[in-house]
């Protein structure tokens, strides 16, 4: 597991490290066990959400497991530079949401000397890198894949499958909407869905 390397923040400073992976994944739960370990530091913690994910609460980052924690909802990324004046550590949950421009606010948050914990999807429903997330994984320090359980095999599943009938790109929904699925059964649903 993941360990605090809180000592670099010493110099100024900081680091950006990426959770990504498919829905179902645990990258919410992930993001939360290192903010707790944080807190239990008595560092200064800030959590921000795009604005567009309401699923289960405007406010809250919530995980499929109920699990929360506060958060500031932003619409621009560009604000949380502001927003994160006063705090140590950075986190930002659903950043598959935010435009590109969220790859240099993380370069500049880590800049400042915050240690930015950026959690999101890699790939959207079709199997494609998901907004800022490609150019994030490639600027972050560290890089953590979570995966889930297919909902078909019981495998490792690294992709979410739509099972509504929708070609949006952003369709907010949970288990009635998307599942998990392993790269085999990914690509059965997906040849299935064309014929
Ligand atoms: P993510 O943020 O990646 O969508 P969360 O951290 O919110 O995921 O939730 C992870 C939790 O979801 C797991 O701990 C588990 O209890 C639950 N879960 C539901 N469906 C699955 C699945 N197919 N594979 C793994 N975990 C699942
Ligand atoms: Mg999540």
């Amino acid at each position: 597991m993941f360990l605090e390397r809180s000592m670099s923040q010493a110099d100024g400073i900081g680091w950006i490290e990426v959770i990504c992976g498919s829905m179902f994944s645990g990258k919410t739960e992930e993001l939360l066990r290192r903010v707790k370990r944080a807190k239990i530091a008595k560092q200064k913690i800030k959590i921000f959400k795009p604005k567009k994910d309401v699923r289960y609460d405007k406010k809250k980052v919530i995980s499929h497991d109920q699990n929360s924690i506060k958060s500031k909802p932003v619409s621009n990324p560009r604000k949380i530079i502001k927003l994160s004046e006063k705090f140590e550590v950075i986190g930002i949950d659903e950043a598959q949401f935010f435009d590109d421009s969220l790859v240099d606010v993380c370069n500049e948050l880590a800049n400042l000397g915050k240690r930015v914990i950026v959690s999101g999807l890699d790939m959207d429903f079709k199997g494609k890198p998901f907004g800022p997330m490609p150019n994030l994984l490639a600027i972050a320090e560290y890089v953590t894949k979570v995966h889930a359980v297919c909902s078909k095999s019981g495998k490792m599943a690294s992709y979410t499958h739509r099972i509504v009938d929708s070609d949006d790109l952003i369709l907010l929904g949970d288990t009635k909407k998307y599942q998990a699925l392993s790269r085999k059964e990914f690509i059965k649903s997906n040849t299935t869905k064309k014929t």
